[in-house]
């Protein structure tokens, strides 16, 4: 086992496009990390540099306290797992599974017995004979992780491997990853997409947006505290209502302005986000989760403002209603600052400001049977009728 090191790396590809800025990032040894972020961002560039699929235009990459920038790939001890399996169609699963080993012309011993063992992890055994085209998608992807893990590599290396299955497969073999993983205790950088599929599988989570890592922290820190609006907007569903407020000081106290009412800060919030402050007379953006709003009939003691509720979603085990406010939403390619999660103490980019709808839609989210409590979403485009 081994952690894994980026220090400042650098990607720019041969026809001038930087795909990986400045990257810094220490995965540590045993870690399940996941390098999540919208498609475009870099995460596969990175990933192929730590494989040594890619060449490292700047800075280093070191596994287990080796630089390994002119170490080839055969020499850094890493399995990867591609989103499109690569299997050998003329080779059985077994031969699949033991391809890596015969290369390296290990014991035939040995290779069946780490087959036999991959095998039975992965609830593969009964199809060992088999053709990859004779199993299912779920199968396939076993088949894949199989000839992974029977190298008993450093560093595990996952490109999106679970995009070709179906929704239900996905929720099943992101478990089962997740699983394997600990038990085998092998250090593993995951890229997806998803940022669901990130909070569920890793340790922790690093979230790129344009070849820039965002922020690294352990899912709930990134959902509790986003570093800044990208990270704010792209983590959690529904995403975060991110609105453009009107800040106030009056007597000490500052206040801000949403859906057409004064609401007050609490004391915790100004000692949180002291700067706020220094915007008293301009704006903030604020982000409120869904979930952090309550009807104000069940809480008598939270400031209030009034909306209109203009459509409800029933899915099952809660509703959404969803309503406006007089405020400008936020896009969060639009703004660039460090913001806090309640009261974002960066001055909003104006630039589109006319553009913007004066409005934003939050959303009611009812717990069925139990407390209702409002969410907030906001939307550009109208879902009402
Ligand atoms: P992701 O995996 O996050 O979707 P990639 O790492 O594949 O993103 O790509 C990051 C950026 O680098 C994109 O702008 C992409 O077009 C560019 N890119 C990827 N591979 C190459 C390549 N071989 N040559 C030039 N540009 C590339
Ligand atoms: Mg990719």
């Amino acid at each position: 086992m081994a952690d894994v090191a980026f220090n400042e790396v650098d990607k720019i590809y041969d026809n001038g496009v930087q795909a990986v800025f400045d990257l810094t990032l220490d995965v540590h040894d045993g870690e399940f990390l996941v390098l999540v972020g919208p498609s475009g961002c870099g995460k596969t560039t990175a990933l192929r540099m730590v494989a040594g699929l890619e060449d490292i235009s700047g800075g280093t990459v070191s596994i287990g306290g080796r630089v390994v920038n002119n170490v080839s790939s055969k020499e850094r001890d890493i399995a990867m797992v591609f989103q499109n399996y690569a299997l050998y169609p003329h080779l059985s699963v077994a031969e699949n599974i033991a391809f890596g080993l015969r290369l390296r012309k290990e014991a035939k011993a040995v290779i069946n017995e780490r087959v036999a063992w991959a095998a039975k992890l992965l609830d593969l055994t009964p199809y060992l004979d088999r053709r990859p085209k004779e199993l299912s998608g779920g199968q396939r992807q076993r088949v894949a992780m199989g000839r992974a893990i029977v190298r008993k590599p450093q560093v595990f290396l996952m490109d999106e491997p679970l995009s070709n299955l179906d929704a239900k497969l996905r929720v099943q073999m992101r478990a089962d990853i997740a699983k394997l993983q600990k038990e085998l205790g092998t250090t593993t950088v995951y890229v997806t997409h998803d940022q669901i599929e990130a909070m569920t599988m890793g340790d922790r989570v690093a979230v790129m947006s344009k070849g820039v890592l965002q922020q690294v922290d352990a899912p709930q820190r990134l959902y509790d505290r986003p570093e800044n609006l990208f990270v704010a907007s792209f983590i959690g569903t529904p995403p975060m209502n991110l609105l453009d407020v009107p800040v106030q000081s009056a007597n000490g106290g500052v206040s801000i302005t949403l859906g057409g009412a004064s609401l007050t800060l609490p004391d915790e919030v100004l000692r949180e986000y002291p700067r706020v402050r220094e915007y008293a007379g301009g704006n903030v953006a604020i982000g409120l989760r869904a979930g952090d709003l309550h009807p104000a009939s069940d809480h008598a003691d939270l400031p209030t403002f009034r909306a209109r509720v203009e459509l409800v979603e029933s899915l099952g085990s809660e509703s959404m209603a969803y309503f406006r406010v007089d405020n400008f939403t936020i896009r969060s390619e639009a703004s660039r600052g460090r913001v806090v999660s309640t009261a974002r103490t960066a001055a909003p980019d104006r630039r589109g400001a006319g553009r913007r709808r004066p409005e934003a839609r939050p959303l009611l989210r009812q717990a069925n049977g139990c407390a209702t409590s409002l969410m907030a979403r906001s939307q550009r485009s109208p879902r009402s009728r």
